[in-house]
């Protein structure tokens, strides 16, 4: 049984903005999600192992997903001082990728077999492996996109009663990692 009062408590000195418990049951794959993937707006498609086509099928994530019931939602919110504050909409991501690092380390000395996934592509190298053909360099910290495996984010939030819109001026980049 998760102790979600420690396991947010870790996210928060982790530097999360805000954690909830995932019951990852109501995690659905959808492939009109996956679709968006294919239309490249984040430049990520057919570039890394954590996005398709080589990140397999919604039945290879189904499949992935099915030994774990528990998990945490993490997200990082970021103040804009206006729509277009690109450059606090990059320090919220950068906060991300740092936060969700520093909780990765620290839950995977309790929880070996965790799945991370993540807000958007894998970015743990300067350059992925995928398109030089060679294997993942780091495949145990390889994040998933939550997108990427057909997840719709803010239907996630809301079914695990955790806000996806902070309101205007903010920017909210959310993950989880699935535990038990
Ligand atoms: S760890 Fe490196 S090689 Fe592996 S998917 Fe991430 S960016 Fe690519």
């Amino acid at each position: 049984m998760l102790n979600y009062e420690e396991l947010i408590h870790k996210a928060k000195d982790c530097g999360f903005t805000e954690a909830g418990p995932l019951d990852v049951g109501t995690l659905e794959f959808l492939p009109e999600v996956r679709d968006m993937c294919a239309a490249d707006r984040c430049h990520a498609y057919g570039k890394n192992w954590a996005c398709p086509p080589a990140c397999g099928t919604l039945d290879d994530m189904r499949e992935k997903v099915k030994g774990y019931h528990r998990g945490i939602l993490v997200q990082t919110v970021g103040q804009l001082e206006d729509n277009m504050d690109w450059e606090n909409m990059q320090k919220a991501a950068d906060d991300q990728t740092k936060n969700f690092e520093c909780l990765w380390t620290e839950l995977e000395k309790d929880y070996p077999q965790l799945l991370a996934m993540g807000a958007g592509t894998c970015t743990k190298c300067a350059q992925c492996t995928y398109l030089e053909g060679k294997p993942c360099r780091f495949p145990k910290r390889l994040m998933h996109s939550m997108e990427a495996c057909g997840l719709f984010v803010s239907k996630v939030c809301t079914d695990n009663h955790l806000k996806y819109n902070y309101g205007p001026n903010t920017v909210a980049y959310t993950g989880c990692f699935l535990l038990e």
